[in-house]
């Protein structure tokens, strides 16, 4: 078995109750996400999966919030003499003539040694066996040594972890999934915070098309990989009736925020429902006529939950980036059919006594709740 040293970050930086809680949490999601046979151990400040797997172990764990980064390594004894000739038996394998090293060195615990007598002697022993040279700048090839206080761990590779904080340590929310590019990248971003998200897709079948439908299943499945094992079910919740009343009796300049009002509301009732004490939107400034600041006033106003707009501030191409690199993008651009109804002119700036009238004229919040009885217990998980 070959052994990965798996490092976390913030989490380090909790009260030590938290933060035993915080590495618990992440061992039992490392365990989730990981397949195949392998053995977690726990040391102070690092986490150590023993396996056989190691390219799919890195491929999975590199998916696990909660992970700054992971390193295979080889394991000794953490003696001077021990760790001298493992260091030499890696950088045979890994240094070409001609070029040179560096050794980086770590050390917690108590030793009859420095990190500096470290480097200095596995240096001399690399340097006598291979001919490289020292080169603490710039060097062709580094190996990186963790002298631990029973252990010391060697390694010349480390890969990037998403960051964050374990799935589940945050609380839970309901996040309002579209299917688009911008929705899928803001529940990854409260997946990567540690948060359990319960993502909720309003149907507006038969007003929208299968595609619409498929097209938020396949964004589901990719950002399924993030949760970390924890329950991460798609809702697909019944819209059309509240759709259709909007379309039927409601001025169109309003469409828009009176269709994502409605959301926010029963995304408020499954919320307080599933124990989830925030909404999530992909919203983000100025995008659309929808998102200008007084109508993210208007579409929040009496929702008491809050609503998390992670992408507020983030221009298109920075959430595009994000959306390729967890690999929702190409899902999230599959055609589907846009919504029927867009107004020519939507307000951006809608009046919020206007809006509270016009709710109350067509019976609004009546329909939002009989739709909510209605749909609650049947609603389709995925
Ligand atoms: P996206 O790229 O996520 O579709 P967008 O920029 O196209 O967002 P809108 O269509 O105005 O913006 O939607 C704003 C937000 O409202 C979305 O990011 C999403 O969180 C939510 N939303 C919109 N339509 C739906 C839907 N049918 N079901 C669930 N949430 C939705
Ligand atoms: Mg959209």
């Amino acid at each position: 078995m070959q052994t990965i040293m798996v490092r976390f970050g913030e989490i380090a930086l909790k009260g030590e109750w938290v933060r035993r809680e915080f590495e618990k949490k992440l061992m039992r999601n490392i365990s989730s996400v990981l397949d195949f046979e392998h053995e977690l151990l726990w040391e102070w400040g690092r986490i150590f999966v023993n396996t056989n797997k190691i390219d799919n172990a890195i491929r999975q764990m590199s998916n696990v919030p909660g992970i700054v980064s992971i390193s295979p390594c080889e394991v000794t004894e953490s003696r001077m003499d021990r760790i001298s000739e493992k260091a030499v038996e890696i950088a045979k394998n890994i240094i070409k003539p001609g070029e040179n090293f560096a050794l980086r060195v770590k050390r917690t615990g108590t030793h009859d040694f420095k990190s500096h007598d470290v480097a200095v002697v596995c240096g001399d022993a690399i340097n006598r066996s291979t001919g490289a040279k020292v080169n603490l700048t710039a060097p062709d090839r580094e190996i990186f040594i963790e002298v631990r206080q029973e252990k010391a761990y060697i390694y010349t590779r480390i890969f990037d972890g998403l960051g964050g904080l374990p799935v589940g340590t945050q609380g839970s929310v309901v996040s309002l999934i579209s299917g688009g590019i911008d929705s899928p990248v803001a529940t990854f971003l409260m997946l990567k915070r540690g948060c359990k998200v319960y993502p909720v897709h309003f149907d507006n079948r038969p007003f929208a098309d299968e595609m619409t439908i498929k097209r938020v299943k396949d964004v589901y499945e990719n950002l399924k990989v993030y949760s970390s094992g924890e329950d991460f079910d798609l809702t697909l919740f019944p819209y059309g009736r509240v759709w259709q009343l909007i379309v039927e009796k409601a001025p169109r300049p309003l469409t828009c925020i009176l269709c994502k009002r409605g959301m926010v509301k029963l995304a408020e009732k499954l919320a307080i429902d599933r124990g989830c004490l925030a909404i999530v939107t992909g919203e983000s400034l100025g995008q659309v006529a929808s998102q200008t600041l007084p109508n993210l006033r208007v579409i929040t106003y009496g929702i008491e939950l809050p609503i998390f707009r992670p992408l507020i501030t983030h221009d298109k191409v920075e959430t595009t980036d994000i959306a390729r690199k967890i690999l929702t993008y190409d899902s999230s651009i599959q055609k589907a059919r846009c919504c029927a109804i867009l107004p020519e002119r939507p307000a951006t700036s809608a009046k919020l006594e206007k809006v509270i009238e016009v709710e109350k004229d067509i019976g609004f919040d009546e329909t939002i709740q009989e739709v909510y009885e209605e749909s609650k217990s049947s609603v389709i998980t995925h």
